[in-house]
């Protein structure tokens, strides 16, 4: 059945291991109170996926998954693919508008969250959403805003049943499983298309060079709709049986290692410049500090999505905590990564099993298209193809790198216009400081934030509008800032600004003869604006 998918390991992992735990939340309300067994959520899947059956949703149709590290996440994206739909995950902090866009890209048949606030986000926007025939929302029911309750149709239908095992046994490694929405260097979403092929081969690179197992104990607060918590989290776990907390309250991940004391600890770089920053601030020895942040048993403790700040790495290894930096993207997630005990702090580490990269001549980081790659964007065969060098065998990733003498990559810049903020989230400036540029007292935009815990901008403002009383410009500029702000999900808000009496030129070499930022050079002439900023 399924075979050679990660559904059949599921199912034989529920089988072999009924009464094992495998997740739990943190701090749970009293309907998700009792820790989820393998075979709890197997039968949950299960009821999904025949419900999904019974309410005519067909095999290939897309599930839009809106929900913070709640049960309702492993159990709906599980449930979905036994059911041969495609989940699509969408950011918790999305603006309703980005919502709308994202279902409406994917063309979403049923939606599923977790809160009902968060189903009434869904049905403020719902009249652009001819597709979409229903809102499930786990906390209840909401009929006024035609919300359906998960617990009032979410259940086993015996009716389902042959229909059900037969769409998982027509389930293949080419059958499509998820589709992950990256922003890319353009900033318009696309849903990168996951196969359960790049799921089996993601997993096992990943179980390859971390070793995990049954015994294990991680958590889980990064975003689901993410690829790294999707598949190095949840895709992984089912892959090796690890056990899980879920913390759906981002302000108590702290708290909630304590209690948990997780083995793993799967992180970006912000989370270890807060623990840094705690031993900092506590002047306590690092380990202690460590023990006590972590709950005192986490062996393995990783970091990606953007550069791992080398000197919270290096103080945190001098504590015992040796930070694995890896190095992946949407498109191609295991590219890179640290290996344990050897860890390295000036590179992203070697190629990962099944992974082959190379330095284009540009000094591109490409990668061979293989199994762990993903098979194209959903309905975008011209931007799939630039994708790719043009042979189509290697996959571009827009990072500039080298390789040293021991086989370890080093990121070192980037081509595409994207900032990785230190919280992990990319953001394409380009759309923002078009929005911006949109208002006459603004004539050029530019945002920054690259390793950076938010985003800020420059607001380059003609001399003429200068002449205007200084407080009332910038009351009028943070209106400006406000309205933009309001379209945005909560990372890619523009948090402070400067404003700075003057024009970019292509005589100064601040813009490219066809007007487009030289984004660098812009940085080092206002770097004390800049600084600023994040001071
Ligand atoms: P995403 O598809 O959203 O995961 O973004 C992938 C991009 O994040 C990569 O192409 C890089 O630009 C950036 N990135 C990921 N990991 C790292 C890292 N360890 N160091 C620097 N940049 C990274």
């Amino acid at each position: 059945m399924s075979e050679g998918t990660l559904l059949q390991r599921f199912l034989e992992r529920a089988q072999r291991h009924p009464g094992r735990e495998a997740f739990r939340s943190a701090f749970p309300t009293p309907d998700i109170a009792t820790p989820w067994s393998w075979q709890r959520w197997c039968d949950d899947a299960l009821a999904f996926a025949e419900t999904l059956i019974a309410i005519d949703v067909a095999a290939g149709e897309r599930i839009a998954i809106l929900a913070g590290n709640h049960p309702v996440w492993p159990i709906a994206d599980v449930g979905a693919l036994l059911a041969g739909t495609v989940t699509v995950g969408v950011y918790p902090t999305s603006a309703p508008p980005q919502v709308a866009a994202l279902l409406a890209d994917c063309g979403a048949r049923l939606a599923v969250t977790d809160t009902l606030a968060q189903a009434r986000r869904i049905a403020s926007v719902r009249h652009s959403l001819p597709r979409l025939v229903q809102i499930l929302c786990w906390e209840g029911a909401d009929l006024e805003h035609d919300i359906v309750g998960w617990h009032e149709v979410v259940h086993r239908r015996s009716e389902a049943e042959a229909e059900r095992c037969a769409r998982t046994t027509a389930v293949t490694p080419e059958t499509l499983a998820m589709l992950i929405y990256t922003s890319g260097s353009t900033g318009e979403p696309k849903g990168a298309e996951i196969t359960h092929r790049y799921l089996t081969a993601s997993t096992a690179s990943i179980a390859a060079v971390l070793a995990w197992n049954e015994e294990d104990v991680t958590l889980s607060f990064l975003p689901f709709n993410h690829a790294a918590e999707r598949i190095t989290g949840l895709w992984s776990r089912v892959h090796s049986g690890l056990a899980t907390v879920l913390v759906a309250d981002h302000g108590r991940i702290w708290e909630a290692a304590r209690a948990a004391r997780p083995t793993v600890f799967g992180g970006l770089p912000r989370f270890y410049e807060k623990l840094h920053e705690t031993m900092l601030r506590e002047q306590r020895p690092a380990a202690e500090v460590i023990a006590t942040q972590l709950g005192g048993r986490v062996r393995l403790a990783t970091s990606g999505g953007a550069a791992l700040p080398r000197e919270a790495a290096t103080a945190l290894a001098e504590g015992g905590l040796a930070v694995l930096g890896a190095y992946g993207m949407t498109e191609h997630l295991c590219i890179a990564f640290n290996r344990p005990g050897q860890p390295r702090f000036d590179v992203v580490g070697p190629a990962m099993p099944g992974t082959e990269l190379r330095i284009a001549e540009d000094g591109e980081v490409q990668i061979r298209r293989s199994d762990l790659t993903f098979r194209g964007y959903f309905r975008r065969p011209d931007a799939t193809r630039e994708a790719f060098t043009a042979d189509g065998a290697w996959l571009r990733t827009g990072d500039l790198g080298e390789i040293d003498e021991a086989g370890a990559l080093r990121i070192i810049g980037r081509t595409k216009e994207i900032l990785a903020l230190s919280t992990g989230k990319k953001v394409a400036p380009g759309p923002i400081e078009a929005r911006l540029t949109e208002d006459p007292f603004i004539s050029q935009a530019m945002l920054v934030g690259e390793g950076e815990k938010y985003i800020a901008a420059l607001l380059f403002v003609p001399s003429a509008t200068t002449s205007s009383e200084p407080g009332a410009l910038r009351a009028r500029l943070a209106g400006v800032v406000d309205r933009v702000n309001r379209d945005l999900s909560s990372s890619e808000q523009v948090k402070r600004f400067a404003v700075i009496p003057d024009e970019l030129t292509i005589l100064a070499g601040e813009l490219t003869p066809t007007l487009k930022l030289r984004r660098d050079a812009v940085a080092a002439r206002y770097r004390g604006a800049i600084e600023e900023c994040y001071s």
